[in-house]
């Protein structure tokens, strides 16, 4: 195992010299975080980028707030009191709440980032973290948040619907995680053309995923199982060595 995030060497870039702009001004926060001092200082921290931040020390009056819609972004932790991270953010999805949530998970701690996404998270830090990658993250977040293109995607009977975060064959549902959402999102914004796993490692698990980069293939195959096999497809292409391709190959490369 490299010591470096094997995305960020590939790209040969380090931590912390690559900023990206905008995005922020605005933008409302919900922190539930019952480390006070953290809080406040995430909260600080997140007000000098262009932030809105409010902050909440308890697991059940944050569900109560962030049930409200009000806000853009949610970061959450997981042992609070009240009711813990995982409770708040399962709660949440199954009131149908989207806003995007990044847990704050701890490395040694008996939970894991998997179960974070479990749950519906979209995003997940592990604590200690650094506040570059945090507004970085929430960055990325937002931008999701903000696409103007929320428009349903379709590659033939392929149905993916990023505001009701919903996909069907024809007219099957299809009930996919959270980042076999993601990867399928990607992969029909740019239908018809090879997307590399870096790529979709850096859009779906983000530019600091320090984990194995193979976690693409393995998401890429839970996809297969569920939106090409059991309709007899194979859309979803490997092409070797380079990528993956969701959909004819386009006529001519621009
Ligand atoms: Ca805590």
């Amino acid at each position: 195992m490299p010591p470096e995030s094997p995305l960020r060497a590939a790209r040969g870039e380090r931590p912390g010299n690559r900023r990206i702009h905008g995005q922020t001004v605005g933008v409302k926060v919900l922190v539930i975080e019952d480390e006070v001092a953290l809080a406040e200082a995430v909260q600080r921290g997140l007000e000098a980028e262009g932030f809105e931040v409010e902050v909440s020390h308890d697991g059940l009056e944050g569900l109560g707030r962030a049930r409200t819609g009000f806000f853009d972004l949610i970061v959450l932790d997981i042992m609070l009191p009240g009711m813990n991270g995982y409770r708040v953010c399962r709660t949440l999805r199954s009131e149908e709440v989207w806003t995007p949530i990044l847990m704050l998970t701890a490395k040694d701690g008996e939970y894991d980032e998997a179960e974070a996404l479990d749950t519906g998270a979209d995003d997940f830090l592990s604590k200690p973290f650094s506040f570059v990658v945090l507004v970085a993250r929430l960055r990325a977040l937002a931008r999701r948040r903000s696409d103007s293109n929320l428009q349903p995607l379709e590659v033939g009977d392929l149905v993916l619907d990023p505001v009701a975060r919903a996909v069907r064959r024809g007219e099957t549902p299809i009930s996919l995680s959270p980042r076999e959402f993601a990867v399928l999102d990607v992969l029909m914004r740019q239908a018809g053309e090879i997307v590399p796993k870096l790529d979709l490692l850096e859009r779906v698990w983000g530019a600091d995923f320090e984990g194995d980069p193979n976690v693409v293939e393995v998401y890429v195959g839970y996809l297969r199982r569920k939106v090409d096999r059991p309709f007899g497809r194979s859309d979803i292409e490997t092409i070797r060595g380079e990528g993956y391709r969701l959909g004819a190959p386009l006529a001519a490369p621009r």
